[in-house]
């Protein structure tokens, strides 16, 4: 394995342009000697994934033989999915958008794997370049890097996981009809499914993923994975391999897999939270995590509170890119654990922000923050990617955080709430919008070209789902993520 670096892609450096010939030689031998390994374990062809600004995975697929051509000269594909709205219709921003143009997708050889869920198949997410082989400036996974990067510069490396949940459905047609009967958390959830989860704990092993738990979640027919966590690319990429772990067992299995925020209208939803702890390189213990350890509340470094207090101010925009489909708002409600206001608190499930410390004697390794309003519409890559910028802006700020909370806010009047500096998060997706646009840390961190992307997709879905009832919008976005 060719090592990876905060600021190389696929082993090579990113910036300035990228592909050239060398390079392209050594990534198709790589690639070719990988191929015949690959063959001889019975794989028939690999997908290469990218998520899209809608949160979908998208992919192309090429038989073994042709990685190598794959690796070295990259995969044709439109640009124009980046504004694919989730109903596969097609919007333009002010950079995307037409039918003319070509990328070329590119296996990241680093992250590719056997899929034991999909025999025959293996999965490698995608690296995107322009056709004159420099980055793709809507490519997601290198916005992500870079802003690792900017972290590194300073001193800083994060670790990040995404909690999956989804809603297990053995329904005729596109209406959801739980798989199981048992109640939340309930054993009898285990016992009903326990092939398909053995199943599925088999599968994440062996395509490499460390499960660290896995539990029966609160609605009907939902489920839990928890990951170990990772550098943020990694736990980006891992997201969407979980997730496609997930669909491709439950399928095997004669079900369907929802990830969507709200599978059915009136009751909870899935939520994606990601957990997020901010360490520094120390030559004299190695990594040291600012969460724990520190002067600060609850024991967080004075970095550690400053990352947490950036990401607490920009929650409201971070929502466009985190909670970015307008089933999200139908998610992000009080009173269901999904975070709808804009606070934090030790533990509490009803702030957006919850710090989590771990147990007495853990707190050094286990420490960091759950960022809760999220959910699994995002694209994990530019999610991470923005919350790192709010993070790293905060350390600039030197940014407090405000009093914790640790009742939920909806149980407060309003006017305690507002003595207390507690506010809603936005209860629909053009506010969201509104607060992403107006917001010129993450435009700078997200470029241009990504922010109007985002836009121009976030309003095409908001106008293709205007006036639909609740009902309507979940039962257009259940199978869709
Ligand atoms: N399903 C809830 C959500 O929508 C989260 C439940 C929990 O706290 O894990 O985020
Ligand atoms: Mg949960």
């Amino acid at each position: 394995m060719e090592p990876t670096s905060q600021t190389t892609l696929g082993g090579q450096d990113f910036g300035a342009r990228a592909l050239d010939g060398r390079v392209r030689a050594r990534l198709g031998a790589r690639a070719a000697e990988m191929a015949r390994r690959l063959a001889g374990d019975g794989i028939v062809a690999v997908a290469l994934t990218w998520v899209d600004v809608s949160g979908i995975t998208r992919t192309k697929t090429v038989p073994v033989d042709r990685l190598e051509h794959a690796a070295a000269w990259g995969v044709g594909m439109s640009p124009v999915f980046d504004v694919f709205l989730l109903d596969d219709s097609i919007v333009s921003g002010r950079h995307i958008g037409g039918p003319a143009g070509d990328l070329r997708l590119h296996p990241d050889l680093d992250r590719l794997v056997p899929m034991a869920a999909l025999p025959g198949w293996a999965h490698a997410p995608a690296l995107r370049y322009a056709q004159d082989g420099t980055v793709h400036p809507l490519d997601a996974r290198a916005l992500l890097r870079r802003e690792m990067g900017r972290l590194a510069e300073r001193g800083w490396t994060v670790k990040a996981a995404f909690e999956i949940e989804w809603a297990v459905s053995d329904g005729e047609g596109d209406e959801f009809s739980p798989a199981c009967k048992g109640p939340a958390y309930g054993m009898t959830r285990v016992t009903e499914l326990a092939g398909y989860l053995r199943d599925l704990l088999k599968a994440l092993k062996a395509t490499g993923v460390t499960v660290v738990q896995l539990h029966p979640e609160y609605a009907a027919g939902q489920y839990e994975v928890s990951v170990a966590a990772e550098d943020p690319a990694g736990a980006a990429d891992t997201a969407v391999l979980v997730r496609e772990t997930i669909r491709a067992m439950t399928t095997a299995h004669g079900m369907a897999a929802s990830f969507s925020p709200k599978v059915e209208a009136d009751s909870v939803g899935n939520g994606a939270h990601v957990h997020l702890s901010l360490w520094r390189e120390n030559a004299e213990d190695g990594a040291v995590n600012a969460m724990a350890g520190g002067p600060g509340p609850y024991g967080m470094t004075g970095a550690g509170e400053s990352f947490a207090a950036g990401i607490l101010h920009r929650l409201p925009a971070l929502l466009a890119v985190g909670a970015p489909s307008v089933a999200s708002y139908l998610r992000l409600i009080p009173s269901h654990w999904a975070g709808a206001f804009a606070c934090w608190g030790l533990e509490n499930r009803e702030a957006a922000l919850r710090f989590v410390t771990g147990a007495e004697g853990e707190r050094a390794t286990a420490a960091n923050l759950e960022v809760k309003c999220l959910d699994a519409a995002a694209n994990p890559h530019l999610l991470l990617a923005a919350l790192l910028a709010a993070g790293r802006d905060g350390l600039s700020d030197d940014r407090r955080l405000p009093q914790p909370v640790e009742v939920d806010p909806a149980g407060l009047s309003e006017e305690e709430r507002a003595a207390r500096g507690i506010a809603p998060l936005p209860s629909s997706l053009a506010e969201a919008v509104a607060a992403f646009e107006a917001d010129g840390v993450l435009r700078e961190a997200l470029g241009e070209a990504v922010t109007d992307t985002v836009s121009a997709v976030r309003r095409g879905e908001i106008a293709l789902l205007d006036g639909a009832t609740p009902q309507q919008v979940a039962a257009a976005t259940r199978w869709r993520h």
